[in-house]
């Protein structure tokens, strides 16, 4: 069944993609899926001032990842192209002329001296955040106080000009949000914004409105920061005829700090000590970095269950879903209005429990290039142990090679408390018994080691805490980690015999 739903990620090329914006995109992706519609990309680079190179391969190569790519857009193709807006800038003049001809937009020739001087003179009479507007345009140099003839005069000889929105004096401007409800906008309190500017191109309010209808977008989901551009957009769809057509709107709750004071910003990441990108990124013109969640060692399948999450919830205790899952369960009733705190240490929550999830031998498979990228050659076989042994205690991938790395070499340092608390003389010499008895050993697994070492206890009339801590320090270098008696089944006889012989000499008492 096909259906009529069609919707639009529409970011600006202006630097990497924040994940509010992939939570954006995430949105759009479920409620098309949900609804056999359709997902579009379109790249909105009319401001070519803030145009960052690389920005828009950056945004494709994240959806790739994160596994929400579109079925129509840029790279995609489809009906409605293209879909880059400086590639369509010979679309929006005519719509542009149209709103000046029914009288809803004007020529203003303002130089950038007089808006300052108008700035200026509004603020002095107590104004603090003067507008362009249905008063202040009275004292400008528009075509709505110019006479026509020195209007078209103006025009004729080329002058500079930019075409402003005629916002009415004083309107309630109201539309039904599917989030928010009802909203309501006083006109007075909005500007004659410029929808046309002296370069050529359309601003983003008109670009954005006339793409949306040709593009017979029937739901636009976005951020909140959005919200307040909204009444311009209903009245664009207005003046140009097509409020019966217009999409419906949905604007997204905000994404906070963890500690809930204020958005989360593009810089916020690297600062707060975990990353707000998808992917890394680099301005190739300014050098500028910035670390992302897949280098940080998220997968994409709980990445996006996280983000999900931050603003919409099911309505059910789950919170481990597949994208699938997200799919069937996704519902814009459900998004809430409030802001949304990130939390990176649920981000981790979510990476740990899938990965948890995996088999071991499909984790081995994902291990062992970044095994052989840190040096290490082990068999799968080996790799897969050590997954079955570990994968409870680890966040990421790497986690397995940074605290796991026992597993793949010996321990470079040794836990000093241990060593000053437990190693002695005696110790020594009841180590050195048990290395014997190990190397006499034929049977190398688990309950075989244990039997020993229990026996060697009760012999000595020991405790386990005299021996196993500083066994497993020995081993592995740290006191945390799995059954240390796996442990040494998996680093096999002879590895853990010459682990025990290199700490021993290492630490002669
Ligand atoms: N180009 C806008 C942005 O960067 C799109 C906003 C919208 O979806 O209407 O977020």
């Amino acid at each position: 069944m096909s259906s009529n739903i069609r919707v639009r990620f529409a970011p600006s090329p202006t630097g990497p993609l924040h994940i509010g914006g992939v939570r954006t995109a995430l949105y759009n992706y479920l409620f098309a899926a949900k609804n056999g519609g359709t997902f579009i990309l379109r790249i909105e680079d009319t401001d070519q001032s803030r145009y960052v190179p690389g920005a828009e391969n950056y945004i494709i190569r994240s959806l790739e990842w994160a596994g929400l790519m579109h079925t129509e857009g840029v790279g995609q193709g489809g009906d409605f192209g293209p879909y880059r807006q400086s590639e369509r800038k010979e679309i929006y003049r005519q719509y542009a002329m149209q709103l000046i001809d029914s009288g809803h937009a004007y020529y203003a020739f303002d130089t950038p001296e007089e808006l300052n001087d108008m700035r200026e003179r509004m603020r002095k009479q107590g104004l603090p955040s003067p507008q362009y507007n249905a008063i202040s345009r009275q004292y400008m140099k528009n075509s709505e106080t110019l006479p026509r003839e020195e209007t078209q005069i103006r025009l004729d000889r080329g002058d500079k000009f930019v075409i402003r929105i005629k916002m009415p004096r004083k309107e309630e401007v109201k539309f039904e949000d599917m989030i928010r409800g009802w909203v309501a906008f006083q006109s007075d309190q909005l500007d004659d914004k410029v929808i046309f500017k002296s370069d050529g191109m359309p601003t983003y309010h008109l670009a954005n409105v006339v793409d949306d209808h040709l593009m017979k977008i029937s739901h636009v989901i976005r951020g909140e920061e959005w919200l307040p551009s909204t009444p311009l957009h209903v009245l664009l769809y207005r003046y140009l005829g097509w409020e019966t057509e217009r999409p419906q709107f949905a604007h997204l709750p905000l994404i906070l700090r963890p500690d809930g004071n204020g958005k989360l910003s593009k810089r916020d990441g690297d600062r707060l000590g975990f990353p707000v990108f998808p992917l890394d990124w680099k301005n190739e013109e300014n050098g500028d970095t910035a670390s992302g969640f897949r280098e940080r060692g998220f997968f994409p399948e709980p990445f996006i269950n996280m983000l999900a999450f931050l603003g919409w919830n099911p309505g059910t205790e789950q919170e481990i879903f597949s994208k699938q899952e997200l799919i069937n369960a996704f519902d814009i009733s459900r998004i809430n209005k409030s802001g949304a705190r990130f939390d990176f240490e649920k981000a981790k929550w979510y990476n740990q429990q899938y990965l948890k999830s995996l088999s071991d031998t499909t984790l081995a498979g994902e291990l062992l290039p970044l095994l052989k990228q840190a040096g290490f050659n082990h068999p799968a076989g080996y790799v897969k142990e050590v997954c079955r042994l570990f994968k409870e205690r680890v966040y990421f991938l790497n986690d397995f090679i940074q605290e796991g790395s026992y597993f793949f070499q010996q321990p470079a340092v040794y836990d000093k408390k241990i060593i000053r608390k437990k190693w002695n003389t005696s110790i020594q010499t009841i180590f050195s018994d048990l290395l014997a008895t190990f190397k006499s050993l034929s049977q190398w697994d688990a309950g075989s080691i244990e039997i020993v070492i229990k026996a060697l206890i009760n012999q000595k009339n020991l405790k386990f805490g005299d021996i196993l801590p500083v066994f497993r320090v020995m081993l592995c270098g740290t006191l945390a980690g799995p059954p240390i008696f796996e442990v040494a089944e998996l680093l096999g006889k002879t590895e853990t015999l010459q682990r025990m012989e290199t700490f021993i000499k290492l630490n002669e008492a």
